[in-house]
């Protein structure tokens, strides 16, 4: 069985309590837009803020991420608002970019984290820099490609090490974008205890009426936090519209979790 070192995520000043909130928009579209979906989550208490910068789209020709020009909006809406900043990385520029600009956090995408050359990539680039990495299951049901890429960052020195549950890609019908098949993250969770688990509800659920069911179910097997997109204009999303919600309807969902006993 293999060994991981993990340690605690470190954002200076704040205290991590169960549930983790991370949220904001699926992509960063324009300053505006990120400024505005950031001060109404701040308002609410939330402290780590997600955008993406640049989208591993599925097919070429949709919106692909205003790239680094996105950058300095994030900067400012951690000057502005004091929260943490988050953004998807996939390559090796990705990463310098990122560390310019002062992002304190960086996840690695489910179309990544199926790819060992790229993930090898992002952990080369991180060698040396102390700063945490959450990585998403890889789009494929394969636990051993999720251990891997934690294995890939380890090695390089990474071990502020979280993981994010984003669901399954299925050629099946089924009511979710990705099906959670949460035995897997369970599995995860028995083999590698120390590694928190953050689940991606708005990833699994892909629209918006299945997200308080799934952040409900994450909470019930204990997980460690929540990852949840949120627009200050939710239709008119530039990337996954059908799935994000207001900062209004996230309070009221998180207003309503209950942190019960977990089930198992
Ligand atoms: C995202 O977080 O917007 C994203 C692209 O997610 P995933 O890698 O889980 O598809
Ligand atoms: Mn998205």
């Amino acid at each position: 069985m293999s060994q991981l070192k993990i340690e605690p995520i470190r954002l200076p000043g704040l205290e991590l309590k169960r549930p983790i909130i991370i949220s904001g928009p699926c992509s960063a579209e324009t300053e505006e837009q990120t400024l505005n979906t950031a001060q109404q989550l701040s308002d609410m208490g939330v402290k780590i803020f997600r955008a993406g910068i640049w989208k591993p789209r599925t097919r070429p020709g949709a919106f692909e991420g205003v790239g680094s020009i996105g950058l300095p909006w994030l900067k400012r809406v951690k000057e502005e608002t004091g929260m943490f900043i988050g953004v998807e990385v996939a390559n090796a520029h990705h990463v310098y970019e990122a560390i310019k600009y002062g992002v304190d956090i960086m996840w690695i995408g489910a179309r990544t984290s199926a790819n060992p050359f790229a993930v090898q990539e992002v952990a080369d680039a991180l060698k040396g820099i102390d700063i945490p990495v959450l990585v998403k299951n890889p789009v494929n049901p394969d636990l051993e490609l999720w251990i891997g890429a934690f294995e890939r960052l380890n090695n390089a020195g990474i071990t502020q090490l979280a993981a994010i549950h984003r669901g399954f890609s299925t050629y099946d019908k089924s009511e979710f974008r990705n099906h959670p098949q949460w035995q897997i993250p369970i599995e995860l969770r028995r083999r590698f205890p120390e590694i928190p688990i953050i689940t991606d509800p708005s990833h699994i659920g892909g629209k918006r009426s299945l997200i308080a069911e799934i952040c409900q179910e994450a909470m019930d097997l204990s997980f460690d936090g929540l990852i949840i997109e949120t627009h200050c204009n939710p239709d008119k999303a530039w990337s996954d519209a059908s799935q994000q919600i207001t900062p209004e309807t996230l309070k009221g969902i998180l207003d309503n979790l209950v942190l019960r006993r977990p089930k198992i």
